[in-house]
């Protein structure tokens, strides 16, 4: 796991809230990762997992993280390929470790699934009423 603590933070985007990372990017010797999070509106806490050419890795973060209003948040330091500046309404240096901003966080062994009639997202081991997980199929299969 040590590869994932050492990757710096280079930009945060927002939901349409304000107040909860969508996505995060990271950057290490020339490679960018994308982390995708999830809130969890039953449980207040994040799901969230890179996408990349890395072993995925799943995480749950159980505390409520807080940002101001802005849409984005982007190191200045460094050229991001992925996200586009012009979308930036915020510029900051962000010289901090994806695990200095999600301190409280577990791996998890699945992605959480997406529940159309809660609107939420429920871990495998832990689902509402309308979710169940099918072995034959290999995926949750909704109500
Ligand atoms: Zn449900």
């Amino acid at each position: 796991m040590s590869y994932y603590n050492e990757l710096e933070i280079v930009a945060i985007e927002l939901d349409n809230s304000g107040q909860n990372p969508r996505v995060v990017y990271t950057h290490k010797e020339g490679r960018y990762t994308e982390w995708e999070f999830e809130y969890s509106k039953k449980h207040d806490w994040y799901y969230y997992y890179c996408i990349g050419d890395h072993p995925i890795c799943y995480y749950i973060h159980k505390e409520p993280i807080l940002f101001d209003s802005t849409k984005y948040w982007v190191s200045n330091k460094l050229d991001i390929p992925v996200i586009e500046k012009g979308d930036c309404e915020k510029i900051e240096i962000l010289s901090f470790s994806i695990d200095k901003l999600f301190p409280k966080k577990a791996e998890i062994d699945s992605p959480p699934d997406w529940c159309k009639i809660c609107k939420d997202w429920f871990p495998w081991d832990n689902y509402c009423e309308h979710l169940w997980w099918d072995d034959n199929e290999g995926c949750a299969i909704q109500l």
